[in-house]
């Protein structure tokens, strides 16, 4: 019975959970928590074109790579999503990187705003699973953003300009929580984890299962 679960254990296949929230909702801290808790799951780490900040580590925080580069897996589409902004730095998610974590049933977790998301809905509309945070109140997410402690003033400023535009996207999302409680937010999306794990796309072994039980009741009939 054993050797049974775990061969189907093996043949799941992964999903790609999208975490989205206006900045200072708690989106980082949420990830983090999620990363640390189950081993299953892996950040996606993207594409980029701008230099590595200190600190930042290739493989880790970012793919570091050339205009010249870029440009080739663009003509490969090897982007499940990308941002090519004209004129800043460009950003993408590869295609080999996250299948071959979901292809060996792993979950794969991106950070990823609604643009991205409506990307990546379009290239894998079977594999993405969507998540929205929302603040419990726009007073608290400025205190959030405040308590922080990482913009300057002229950076909350702008961010709280732009949460309105970043909210109108909430209902483009398959879940939605308002993160009030730290833990209860991350109790809530390991449910919807293990929820759309069960989901009978992703369990790509049960056609083999359901085939073995069939045989076994033909061969023991009657029972
Ligand atoms: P984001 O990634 O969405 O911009 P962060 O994860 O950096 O937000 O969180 C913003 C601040 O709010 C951090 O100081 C974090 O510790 C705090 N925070 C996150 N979630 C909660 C919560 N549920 N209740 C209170 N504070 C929170």
């Amino acid at each position: 019975m054993d050797e049974i679960i775990d061969r189907l254990r093996k043949v799941r296949k992964g999903a790609m959970f999208i975490i989205e929230a206006p900045s200072g909702t708690g989106k980082g801290t949420v990830i983090k928590e999620l990363l640390k808790n189950d081993q299953n799951i892996k950040f996606s780490v993207s594409v980029t074109t701008r230099q590595p900040r200190p600190g930042e580590v290739e493989g880790v925080d970012y793919y570091f790579v050339s205009d010249e580069q870029y440009d080739e897996f663009l003509k490969q589409d090897a982007f499940y999503e990308y941002v090519d902004s004209q004129y800043g730095s460009r950003y993408g998610t590869l295609r080999s990187e996250v299948d071959s974590f979901i292809n060996v049933g792993q979950d794969v977790l991106f950070d990823m705003d609604w643009a991205g998301a409506r990307q990546m809905r379009q290239k894998a509309p079977d594999d993405v699973v969507t998540i929205y945070l929302l603040p419990p109140s726009i007073r608290e997410l400025r205190r959030r953003l405040e308590g922080r402690g990482t913009d300057s003033r002229e950076v909350i400023e702008k961010r709280m300009g732009i949460i309105m535009e970043k909210i109108s996207h909430w209902d483009e999302f398959d879940y939605v929580i308002v993160n009030v409680s730290l833990a209860e937010t991350v109790t809530k999306i390991q449910k919807i984890i293990s929820g759309e794990r069960m989901r009978r796309v992703r369990q790509v072994g049960l056609k083999g299962f359901v085939k073995e039980l069939v045989k076994e009741a033909e061969e023991k009939q009657p029972f």
